[in-house]
C-alpha cells in the first residue's frame, strides 16, 4: 500500500500504530481466542481496559475527582439533547454561543428542551476575515443554567482559543474536534463533551465530562441511557456500552501518553497548522477567510482563486494519496483537517502538492 494521509474531518483518521494494534488483535484479544467484540462487557478483562481508559483519559487531561467521566452512546448530537435534559429545567433560560453550524445545530436541539435559548454572540465580519464577537458585547442572561459554546467549528474552521472568563452560569463546551488537542484547564468546566470521531475514535460514541455538582435535577422525560447520573452510577455500564469504540478508545489513549500527551501535541498541532496557514496566506493561488486570530488548529479550510478547478484538485489530490479534503457541502472549497492522527509528513505532503497543483494552473 503506498502512504495515503486522509484529511477527512469525521469519522477521521487513527493513528497507523493504534489500527495496527487493532487488526493484530481483532481476532484474539488478551490471549482469550476470541474478539473484544465478542466478550461480554462484564468480563473482568473487558472491565479492566475500560476502567484503565478512563484512567489514562484522567490522566491525559488531568481530570479531577469532582467530575464524572462519562462514555456515552449518540455521538457529539446525542450531547445536544442530554446536557439541557440533565443540567437545565424545562422552564430554564440557557444562554448559547453561536458560531457555525454546530452551534447552531446544539441551539436548535436545545430548543426542544428549555423554555428560553439565549443567543448571546456569534460571529462577524472584520476586515482580516471572519471573527468571533468580542466577549465585552456577548449578551449574557442573568440567570442561565449554563452557558454552551463549540471552541472549535469543525465545519467553518473558526475557533475561540481563549477560555471565556467572567461568565457565571457553567460552562458547557461542545469539544468533538479539538479535545485532547493541546492542554486544557478542565476546572473551567461544567461539562466537556465530544463525539468520538473525530479525535478519539470510532462514531457514535461519545465523552462526557461532567462536574458532580450539576447532577440531581433532571428533566422527567430524559431517557435513561442518556441520564449522566445513572450512567455514572453504572460506570457508562446501564446498558450495553459501545464496547469496541471504547477499546479502540483506549489504545487512542495509550498511543497519547507515548506521545507525550496534550502538551506534546498541542505544539506539533500547533505547527501543524502554521504550517498550512502560512502557506495558504503567501500563495495568490489559495486563500483562507477567517481572521488569524480565531483560525482553528485542527481543521483548515482554503478556497482556491479560481473554483472551476475544485474538481481537479481534489481528483488529483486524491491520485497522490491525499484523501478526504473536500470542504463540508454548506460552505465549499477545501478543508485539511489535522487531527492528532496526522502526522507532520502528511503536511509536508500535502503543502508539496499545493505548490505543484498552483505552478501548474494558476
Ligand atoms: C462532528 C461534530 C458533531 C456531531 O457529531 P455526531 O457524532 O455526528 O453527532 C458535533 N459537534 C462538533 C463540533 C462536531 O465536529
Amino acid at each position: 500500500m503506498p502512504a495515503l494521509y486522509n484529511f477527512s474531518a469525521g469519522p477521521a483518521m487513527l493513528p497507523a500504530e493504534v489500527m495496527q494494534q487493532a487488526q493484530e488483535e481483532l481476532r484474539n484479544w488478551q490471549g482469550s481466542g476470541i474478539s473484544v467484540m465478542e466478550i461480554s462487557h462484564r468480563d473482568p478483562a473487558f472491565m479492566r481496559m475500560a476502567e484503565q481508559a478512563e484512567q489514562d483519559l484522567r490522566e491525559l487531561m488531568t481530570i479531577p475527582e469532582q467530575y464524572h467521566v462519562l462514555f456515552m452512546h449518540g455521538g457529539g448530537r446525542g450531547q445536544f439533547s442530554a446536557v439541557p435534559q440533565n443540567i437545565a429545567a424545562p422552564d430554564a433560560t440557557v444562554d448559547y454561543l453561536n458560531t457555525g453550524v454546530w452551534s447552531d445545530f446544539a441551539i436548535r436541539e436545545a430548543g426542544k428542551f428549555v423554555k428560553h435559548v439565549n443567543v448571546a454572540g456569534g460571529v462577524e465580519q472584520r476586515a482580516e476575515g471572519k471573527a468571533i464577537v468580542a466577549r465585552e458585547h456577548w449578551q449574557l442572561s442573568d440567570n442561565a443554567a449554563y452557558f454552551h459554546y463549540c471552541p472549535n467549528e469543525t465545519v467553518d474552521g473558526l475557533a475561540l482559543h481563549t477560555i471565556p472568563t467572567d461568565i457565571k452560569a457553567p460552562i458547557v463546551a461542545d469539544m468533538s474536534s479539538n479535545i485532547l488537542s493541546e492542554p486544557l484547564d478542565i476546572t473551567k468546566f461544567g461539562i466537556v463533551y465530544a463525539g468520538a470521531q473525530k479525535n478519539i475514535g470510532p462514531s457514535g460514541f461519545a465523552i462526557a465530562i461532567v462536574d458532580k455538582n450539576l447532577l440531581g435535577q433532571p428533566q422527567p422525560q430524559l431517557s435513561t441511557i442518556m441520564d449522566y447520573a445513572v450512567q455514572a452510577e453504572q460506570g457508562s455500564m446501564y446498558n450495553t456500552p459501545n464496547t469496541y469504540a471504547w477499546y479502540i478508545s483506549g489504545l487512542v489513549f495509550a498511543w497519547l501518553k507515548r506521545q507525550g500527551g496534550v502538551e506534546a501535541m498541542g505544539k506539533i498541532n500547533a505547527e501543524k497548522a502554521r504550517k498550512i496557514y502560512d502557506y495558504v496566506d503567501s500563495s495568490a493561488f489559495y486563500r483562507n477567510e477567517v481572521h488569524p486570530e480565531f483560525r482553528s488548529r485542527m481543521n483548515v479550510p482554503f478556497l482556491l482563486a479560481d473554483d472551476s478547478l475544485d474538481a481537479l484538485f481534489l481528483q488529483q489530490a486524491n491520485a497522490a494519496g491525499l484523501v478526504g479534503l473536500k470542504g463540508h457541502r454548506y460552505v465549499g472549497g477545501m478543508r485539511a483537517s489535522i487531527y492528532n492522527a496526522m502526522p507532520m509528513a502528511g503536511i509536508d505532503t500535502l503543502l508539496e502538492f499545493m505548490h505543484d497543483f498552483a505552478q501548474k494552473n494558476g
